[in-house]
């Protein structure tokens, strides 16, 4: 019976290698991607991670990150990188329910596309040993692409996995990488892409998350990459779609509570306010910034419908100047 492990798979070069390295040696692989919460409307990235994983062979598993993702961005054990991206305590987080689907799966170990000192926050060698300790995979975790750099695993010490096969790749250069993958003709997401949280935009949004409404939910999060958003009065956070399809996604997240905004007699954004105490300032200047954004903007009234608690009200307003409207920007 062929060795069986399931390995991490967001789509980038290195989890790509990292598979086809493994297929290489006949191992079953068993792909899994996680969805981090503020991913939506990504139905053709995953039709791309499903392509990916097909011209390896592999068998998909996609998990989608839940509530617990709340808990870890509130206060992660390791801290933030750069910008808000609390990467050591994510990948451990990641990797506990890896280790369960790898018992459900009857896998033998766990295989990432993580590079020596590739990333200066979670692939430094130091963060490479806390987080497979803490998640309690001291020896199953296999890192093929700098294998030869590292402590032989358990597979490789049973033999289930060749190390000889592996690489010794480290650093942030990716020259090894690109030479493989057009060595093998492997197709995968461009680097540039990953993940909202190591965008500077991203952090600005956390931190005035974090400052202000202490008990975010989760609901908050998958709110981080819908629209521009504003912070009205210290608990108010306005939310403007920035075009259709985010006019769509943000009708989806407006929870009891909350108020909606549309523009009346004209097309124009939806706008989401929510932690507004019921001030008649605060829901104006929701109003004002909404209709700077209408597309056939008029610069001297506008009149905006305001729903809350399946009640509406249309006021008429004058729509927020340029810097009104940059000055309650996050
Ligand atoms: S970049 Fe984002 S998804 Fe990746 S480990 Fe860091 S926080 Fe998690």
């Amino acid at each position: 019976m062929p060795s069986k492990c399931i390995a991490l798979f967001s789509g980038g070069l290195d989890s790509i290698i990292a598979c086809h390295l493994l297929k290489q040696q006949g191992i079953e692989v068993i792909a899994l991607h996680f969805v981090l919460p503020f991913d939506h409307g990504i139905k053709s990235k995953l039709d791309i991670i499903i392509s990916f994983a097909n011209q390896l062979g592999a068998r998909l598993i996609i998990q989608q990150d839940g509530e617990d993702f709340t808990d870890m961005l509130k206060n992660p054990s390791f801290g933030f990188g750069k910008h808000a991206n609390p990467c050591i305590d994510c990948r451990i987080r990641r990797l506990k329910k890896t280790k369960e689907i790898m018992s459900a799966e009857g896998a033998q170990f766990i295989a990432t596309g993580e590079v020596v000192g590739q990333r200066p926050m979670s692939q430094r060698r130091d963060s490479l040993n806390i987080i497979e300790k803490h998640a309690g995979l001291l020896g199953y975790l296999l890192r093929p692409l700098s294998a030869g750099l590292l402590k032989p695993t358990v597979a490789e010490q049973e033999r289930l996995v060749n190390r000889e096969l592996l690489l010794s790749i480290q650093g942030r250069g990716r020259k090894e990488q690109l030479a493989y993958a057009a060595r093998f003709g492997l197709a995968s997401f461009p680097p540039a892409g990953g993940c909202l949280l190591t965008k500077e935009s991203a952090a600005a949004k956390v931190v005035d998350l974090k400052a202000s409404c202490p008990d975010f939910t989760f609901s908050d999060i998958q709110l981080l990459s819908i629209g521009r958003h504003f912070r009205i009065m210290s608990t108010t956070r306005f939310i403007v779609a920035r075009d259709e399809p985010e006019n769509s996604l943000l009708e989806k997240f407006i929870l009891p509570g909350d108020y909606r905004f549309d523009m009346v007699g004209a097309l124009g954004p939806v706008g989401l306010g929510r932690g507004i105490a019921e001030d008649e300032e605060s829901i104006q200047f929701c109003c004002r910034i909404l209709a700077r954004y209408c597309k056939a903007r008029c610069d001297s009234h506008a009149s905006v419908s305001v729903t809350h608690n399946n009640r509406s009200v249309v006021y008429s307003i004058t729509p927020a100047s340029p810097a009104d409207c940059d000055s309650r920007k996050i």
